[in-house]
C-alpha cells in the first residue's frame, strides 16, 4: 500500500514537473509581457496591471510625477504587480528598466520603483545618471524607513506615496539625512487613498482565484514542496482515519451518520491546518491555499470513483474463481477510500464490492453434466494434503455437488495474504517458511547475502531460497529543495555592476535597492 502510495505520489510530481518544463527564458518573456510599459498607457508613471492600487492613488501619482518628470530632475515608474513566479524581481526590474529605457537619454535620470507582492519584495532600480544623487544607500533606507512598514500592514498605496516625498526631497537638494525617521520629514505632497477601497478589489471572485492560483503553482518552484506537503499529509490523516474509526467506531457501533461527521471534522481540521503552514511558510494566501487543496481533494476523489469502477468492471471480465480473489485484493483500496472520502458514492461501491465478492464464490454453480443447479457440500472429502492447505490457510476449498447426479466440482481459493509457497515435489501448498539465514552482512561497500528455509508440512521437503541484502546506503545529505531565489533576510540586498557604457535612452547598470517586507 505505501509503496503504491509513493509511486502515484511520484507520478503527479512529475506530471507537475512536465508542466512546468517551460524554458526560463521563455517563462521570463511571458511575464515581462504580462506589464504593460506605462508610457503606452496615455503617457502615465504606474503600471498596476493586476489592478492592486486604488485609482485615486494612480490618478495623484500620475499627477506628481509628471510633475517631476517636466521638471527634467527625475522620470520615475511605478510598477506593482501580484506576481512574477519565480523569478528574481531584480532580474525583472533591471529587464524593465532597460526594454522600456525609463528616463531621458542624455540624463539616465530614470527610477523604477519595482513591487512583487507574493515574494514580498522592493526594488528601486536607478538610472545612471540618479545613481550618483539616489545611491543604494539611500534607496535602500527610503524602502525601509517609508515603505515597508506600510507594506507590513498590506497598505500598498500608502507604502509607494511616501517614498516619493522623500524621493523628490533627495532630487531637489541632493542630499539625505539618514537620521531622520518619516514623522519628521515634510509633508507627504501626494493624496492619500483609501486603503480599505483598494481591499475590496483585490478581493476577486472564486474562479479568478482558481485561476490566479494555478498560474502561479505552475509557475512557482515552490509547488513541488507543497505539493509533497498536500500529498504526504493527505496520505498521513487517511491512515490516521482508518485507525482511529478501527479503534473507536466499530467497537462502540456508533451510528454511521456520526462517524461521518466526525471524520469530515477531522479532515476540515487537517486541511485548515496545513494550508495555515503552507501559508505561513510561503506566504501564499492563506484562502487561496484552502481551495487549492479542497481542489485536489475532491478531484482524488473524483479519479478514485473511475479506478474502483474499472476494477469492478474489469472483474466482470474474469473467471469466477480468479473474480474472487481478484476483487478480494481491492476490498482494502475501497475500505480505505470508502474512510478518507465519506460523502461520496464509494460506500455504494463498497457494498456492489461485497455482493460481488459473495456472489462470486457462493452463487450456485450448474452441473456441466445435467445442467442442474449444485450445492455446496459441506462434507469436502479433501485429501491430506488439501486439508493441511486449509488448516495452515494457504488455501481453501469449497466442494460442490449436483443434486441429481451427484458430480463433485471442488473449486480451490488460494489466500492471497498467505507467505506459504507451492511444495516443488507435492505440490500442495504447505512450504512455508522456517528460518532465514544471512550469510553476509551487507556492508557501505558489498551487499550481503543469505537464505530462506522453507520446508514442506506436507512431504517435508527442503528448499533455501537464496537473497542479496543490498548495500547500506551511506547516508548523503540530501539536496533540500530551493526555496524561493532571493528572500534576504536583512533590511536591504544591494546588487552593483560595475562598468557600463551610457547609451541613448535611459540605462540602468543595476544598481538601486531591494527589500524584503
Ligand atoms: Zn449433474
Ligand atoms: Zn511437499
Amino acid at each position: 500500500m505505501k509503496c503504491l502510495l509513493l509511486k502515484r505520489i511520484f507520478l503527479v510530481l512529475l506530471l507537475f514537473q512536465l508542466l512546468s518544463c517551460k524554458s526560463s527564458q521563455e517563462k521570463q518573456e511571458a511575464i515581462l509581457s504580462k506589464i504593460p510599459d506605462p508610457k503606452t498607457l496615455n503617457e502615465t508613471f504606474v503600471s498596476d496591471p493586476d489592478q492592486i492600487l486604488n485609482p485615486s492613488t494612480v490618478y495623484s501619482l500620475n499627477q506628481t510625477l509628471k510633475e517631476l518628470d517636466i521638471s527634467g530632475k527625475a522620470h520615475i515608474d511605478v510598477v506593482i504587480v501580484k506576481s512574477i513566479g519565480d523569478e528574481v524581481p531584480k532580474d525583472i526590474a533591471y529587464k524593465l528598466f532597460n526594454t522600456w529605457k525609463i528616463g531621458r537619454a542624455d540624463t539616465n535620470n530614470g527610477l523604477l520603483i519595482f513591487l512583487v507582492l507574493d515574494q514580498r519584495r522592493i526594488e528601486f532600480e536607478t538610472g545612471v545618471g540618479l545613481e550618483p544623487v539616489l545611491t543604494d544607500m539611500i534607496c535602500a533606507d527610503i524602502q525601509r524607513k517609508y515603505m515597508i512598514p506600510y507594506l507590513k500592514q498590506g497598505n500598498y498605496d500608502q507604502a509607494i506615496v511616501s517614498a516619493i516625498s522623500p524621493i523628490i526631497e533627495v532630487l531637489n537638494t541632493e542630499s539625505y539625512n539618514f537620521n531622520v525617521e518619516p514623522e519628521n520629514l515634510g509633508n507627504i505632497n501626494v493624496a492619500l487613498s483609501e486603503p480599505h477601497e483598494s481591499e475590496h478589489k483585490t478581493s476577486n471572485s472564486f474562479f479568478n482565484s482558481i485561476e490566479n492560483i494555478a498560474d502561479k503553482w505552475l509557475n512557482n518552484s515552490n509547488f513541488v514542496l507543497v505539493s509533497i506537503i498536500i500529498f504526504s499529509s493527505l496520505t498521513f490523516f487517511s491512515t490516521i482515519i482508518t485507525v482511529v474509526k478501527k479503534v473507536f467506531f466499530q467497537r462502540k457501533k456508533k451510528s454511521r451518520l456520526v462517524s461521518k461527521f466526525l471524520i469530515i471534522l477531522f479532515q476540515l481540521t487537517i486541511i485548515l491546518l496545513i494550508s495555515s503552514i503552507i501559508t505561513a511558510v510561503f506566504h501564499i494566501n492563506f484562502k487561496k491555499c484552502v481551495y487549492v487543496i479542497i481542489g485536489l481533494y475532491l478531484f482524488r476523489g473524483f479519479l478514485l470513483h473511475i479506478r474502483l469502477l474499472i476494477i469492478l468492471i474489469l472483474a466482470k471480465r474474469k473467471d469466477r474463481d480468479k473474480r474472487y480473489n481478484y476483487l478480494l485484493k481491492y476490498k482494502e483500496t475501497f475500505k480505505y477510500s470508502e474512510n478518507l472520502y465519506p460523502i461520496s458514492f464509494i460506500h455504494l461501491l463498497y457494498k456492489k464490492l461485497c455482493k460481488d465478492i459473495k456472489h462470486s464464490r457462493y452463487d450456485p454453480y450448474v452441473c456441466e453434466n445435467c445442467k442442474s443447479l449444485m450445492k455446496l457440500n459441506k462434507n469436502k472429502n479433501l485429501s491430506k494434503g488439501q486439508s493441511l492447505e486449509e488448516k495452515i490457510n494457504s488455501v481453501e476449498y469449497d466442494s460442490w455437488e449436483c443434486i441429481s447426479c451427484k458430480t463433485i466440482k471442488l473449486v480451490k481459493y488460494t489466500n492471497i495474504y498467505s507467505k506459504a509457497k507451492e511444495c516443488e515435489k507435492c505440490h500442495y501448498r504447505t512450504n512455508v517458511l522456517k528460518k532465514t539465514y544471512i550469510t553476509q552482512k551487507a556492508t557501505t561497500s558489498s551487499s550481503g547475502s543469505g537464505y530462506e528455509l522453507y520446508e514442506c508440512k506436507f512431504c517435508h521437503e527442503k528448499e533455501e531460497i537464496e537473497f542479496v541484502i543490498p548495500k547500506e546506503s551511506t547516508r548523503s545529505s540530501r539536496s533540500s529543495y530551493s526555496i524561493g531565489s532571493s528572500r534576504s533576510s536583512g533590511s536591504s540586498s544591494r546588487s552593483s555592476s560595475g562598468g557600463y557604457s551610457s547609451s541613448s535612452g535611459g540605462r540602468s547598470g543595476g544598481g538601486g535597492a531591494g527589500s524584503s517586507w
